[in-house]
């Protein structure tokens, strides 16, 4: 006779709660262990004196991932969420005065480019053809299924992928095929960062970024990113997954090759037939459980960027900002460079700016506005001395310099009601990410694919993974896919008779 099979989710990001909604629907017994009072992991959201920010996400991409996930939980997305397209995507505002508002508008973008450089055009549509091939063959391939084996990752057959990816090329050379002038070399490689890398570190491969933004477009759900995390939540619980907030798992107790018990901080413990970890791969390995070769081995690998993060609620409406703006430094290349390699904040920074009650009026009070800055930095870094409140104020005169000089704005910092600043120390303790690097481990050629920490622990045979530190990586859609790819290998190995003659353990807190 089948039983039923009990599943502990630990997280809830987008990850956990995806991967808890599945398992329910395929009728396994779901718990969700969530250490903050809210769901949505970085995906979160603050409300503040009738401000609302998110707190990570604000590009809304991949609506078709969004479709499948909430398909597969037997719902439709258009049911819970109210999408509008963001167009222009962006604003994008170079140091010497140069703007540029990228769109999926063919005419504005012929004459946009081709007053930067002749030709530039043409070879704008040539790589947005290039990153479509790269997405499709991307998603097919590599990042919509699970790898068992090194063998089926490095075939014969998959070989002549990596030419056609450029995987072995880095991403910004590679656009010189294309564009000439730096600055549009910058404005479609910045992209990059939603992966936390540096366009002269990441592969070719990652042009299907900008290819996904203007083809497939970006977009926004009314209410917020968080407004996302909200249905599926709903979803979940009305599927009969048990979400409990407030419950830091301290660690995982084993026996022999499997995982028993999940012990809360507060002694709390559960049991179950299945653990999933979604809490930051390298935290869980290095945190939740007993040390390994694997544990010590993640210390060593690549990780993201981290952010400096401003969220400002300003009692005055600037009409004048988009709703999503880019301000690129000078010196593109020695900022990545002092990021990735200095793991500082660069001597002139980029940023990002997002107001979102240009297209929710909601966001924020009447007549007022509420702005998000994501400053990129370097993670935390115990080997340097970093002095984070120094780069939180350099940060901060750094935006202000820029929108008075380039947008003529000199009086934000006089309306600003209040302001909240998150920076890579907070990113670790809020959410538990490994070094404070906000997107997880990096995507480089060695850190993706099969050569990413697996969706399976090597050794505790019933410990699971999905969240941006596993296959396939980061961003909200990746992470859906692999939420689908984790839950698909569970169904996959828990229904041999062999798993399920294991005695079923009652969910049960003692
Ligand atoms: C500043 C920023 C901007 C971003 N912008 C975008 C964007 O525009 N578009 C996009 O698609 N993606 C974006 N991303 C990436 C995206 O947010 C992440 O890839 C995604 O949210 C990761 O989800 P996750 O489920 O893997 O992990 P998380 O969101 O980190 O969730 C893991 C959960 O585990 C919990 N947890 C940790 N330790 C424990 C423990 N011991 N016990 C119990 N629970 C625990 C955490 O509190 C958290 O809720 C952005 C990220 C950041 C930081």
């Amino acid at each position: 006779m089948t039983q039923t099979l009990n599943a502990l989710v630990i997280g809830a990001g987008i990850g956990g709660i995806a991967a808890a909604g599945r398992l329910a629907r395929k009728g396994y017994r779901v718990t969700v262990l969530e250490k903050n009072g809210t769901p949505g992991g970085r995906c979160n959201q603050i409300v503040r004196d009738g401000h609302r920010f998110d707190i990570g996400p604000t590009l809304f991409l991949m609506p078709e991932v969004w479709e499948e996930t909430f398909q597969a939980l037997g719902e439709s997305m258009s049911d819970h969420l109210e999408l509008r397209r963001i167009d222009p995507t962006y604003k994008v505002h170079f140091d010497d005065g140069l703007k540029l508002e990228l769109t999926s508008n063919l005419g504005s973008m012929q004459t946009q480019l081709e007053r930067v450089e002749k030709n530039a055009f043409t070879g704008f549509l040539n790589y947005i053809a290039e990153g479509a091939k790269h997405y499709k063959i991307s998603l097919e391939k590599f990042v919509g299924r699970n790898f068992y084996s090194l063998f089926e990752y490095f075939s014969l057959k998959s070989l002549p992928l990596l030419f056609q990816l450029k995987a072995l090329e880095k991403h910004y050379r590679n656009t010189g095929r294309y564009f000439k002038d730096e600055r549009l070399k910058a404005a479609f490689t910045f992209q990059n960062m939603y992966l936390g890398l540096s366009p002269y570190d990441a592969p070719a491969t990652y042009s299907l970024l900008q290819y996904t933004e203007l083809a497939e477009g970006v977009w926004y759900p009314m209410g917020g990113m968080y407004a996302a995390i909200q249905a599926l939540v709903r979803i979940a619980e009305k599927l009969g997954v048990e979400f409990i907030y407030n419950a830091p798992v301290e660690h995982l107790s084993i026996a022999e090759d499997r995982v028993v018990g999940a012990t809360l901080k507060d002694g709390r413990q559960f049991e179950a037939d299945v653990f999933i970890g979604n809490a930051d791969l390298p935290y869980i390995y290095q945190v939740l459980l007993p040390t390994t070769r694997e544990a010590r081995q993640l210390d060593k690998k690549l990780y993201t960027c981290s952010t400096i993060m401003f969220y400002w609620g300003a009692d005055k409406h600037y009409p004048q900002i988009a709703h999503h703006n880019v301000f690129l430094a000078g010196d593109y290349k020695a900022s990545f460079d002092q990021i990735f390699n200095d793991h500082t904040l660069p001597d002139a920074p980029s940023f990002y700016v997002h107001a979102p009650t240009r297209t929710d009026p909601a966001a924020a009070p009447e007549d007022q506005d509420t702005f998000y800055v994501l400053v990129p930095v370097g993670h935390l870094d115990d080997q340097r001395p970093q002095d984070w409140d120094a780069m939180v104020a350099r940060a901060r005169q750094t935006v202000f310099a820029r929108l008075a000089k380039e947008m003529h704005i000199t009086d934000l910092e006089r309306h600003l009601k209040f302001e909240i600043v998150y920076q890579p120390e907070d990113w670790k303790t809020q959410y538990n990410l490994q070094k404070g690097a906000a997107f997880g481990l990096s995507h480089n050629f060695w850190q993706v694919g099969y050569l990413r920490p697996k969706n399976k622990h090597a050794t505790f045979k019933n410990l699971y993974f999905t969240g941006a530190s596993t296959h396939p990586g980061t961003g909200l859609p990746i992470v859906l896919h692999s939420a689908r790819l984790t839950t698909e290998r569970i169904m996959k190995e828990n229904e041999s008779p062999a798993i399920q003659n294991v005695p079923n353990t009652v969910l049960n807190p003692t």
